[in-house]
């Protein structure tokens, strides 16, 4: 029987790239969405027409009661949720001072609650089975602090203290918590930095480009791998070396 993924924000970007890398690896996807509806459902009917499953499920993560919903229409398609890949994100770009308090609670609510509903809602299965991957992505800049993004980097980095507390406390019931910190990534998130600074991005990656959102799926679906099962509490940067 296939196991079942559960990817939040998978519509687009970097959500989207694990998605079809875990439904290439054989898993049932739950590809949740915020908006994009048309996006969301051209991307399962894409998996299913190669042959494999997939579900569009709305939700704003943020939303427990809405995310809980779509994490248990998934199951009711596809049995219990495996793996979670906590994807959805949203960027700023403002100085600390002129960052409305809305902005702050808001990334907190989609970073931080978001993965938060996400996890009590597929975790008792997880403990009864005493088995399942929790992959959060984080970001380069909750590891090192970002100017202009004081509320993204501060969350980011609640993730990167969630994903390790919860490793400790979920190991000895062989549930796996690791996160992946993506540096800069071609996506839409970026687009709007404009061509200059995504040069200058570029230029200070030692790896000579910027990443693509394959970059990312490629890690998420490693460290899901069974055979990385002494592999937990670990933050994976898939950054071409921006921050050594
Ligand atoms: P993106 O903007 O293309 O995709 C983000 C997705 O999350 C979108 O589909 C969006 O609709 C969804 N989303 C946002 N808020 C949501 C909510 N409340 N509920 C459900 N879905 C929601 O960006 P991306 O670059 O693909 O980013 C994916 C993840 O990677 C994010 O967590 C982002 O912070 C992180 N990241 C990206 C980069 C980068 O350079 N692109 C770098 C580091 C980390």
């Amino acid at each position: 029987m296939k196991k079942t993924a559960f990817v939040t924000g998978g519509s687009r970007g970097i959500g989207r790239a694990i998605v079809r890398e875990l439904a290439s690896e054989g898993y049932a996807v739950g590809v949740n969405y915020l908006k994009a509806e048309r996006q969301a459902e051209t991307l399962a009917a894409e998996i299913r027409e190669r042959g494999g499953a997939a579900l569009a499920v709305r939700a704003d993560v943020s939303d427990r009661e809405a995310i809980t919903a779509a994490i248990r229409e998934t199951e009711a398609a596809f049995g219990p949720v495996d793996l979670l890949v906590n994807n959805a994100g949203i960027a700023q770009n403002d100085l600390f001072q002129d960052t409305p308090e809305e902005l702050w609670r808001r990334m907190f609510a989609v970073h931080a609650d978001g993965d938060f509903h996400t996890i009590r809602a597929v975790l008792p299965h997880m403990l009864h089975e005493k088995a399942g991957c929790i992959v959060n992505i984080s970001s380069i800049w909750g590891l090192r602090g970002a100017a202009c993004e004081v509320a993204y980097a501060a969350s980011k980095a609640a993730v990167i203290g969630l994903t390790r507390s919860l490793a400790m406390e979920l190991a000895p019931s062989h549930i796996r918590v690791n996160c992946v910190a993506p540096g800069v990534i071609a996506t839409d998130m970026v687009s709007g930095l404009g061509e200059e600074t995504l040069a200058s991005l570029m230029d200070q990656t030692p790896a000579g480009r910027l990443g693509r959102p394959e970059d990312v799926a490629k890690a998420v679906a490693f460290l899901a791998r069974e055979d990385a099962d002494f592999i937990t509490g670990q933050v994976l940067t898939v950054d071409g070396g921006f921050i050594l």
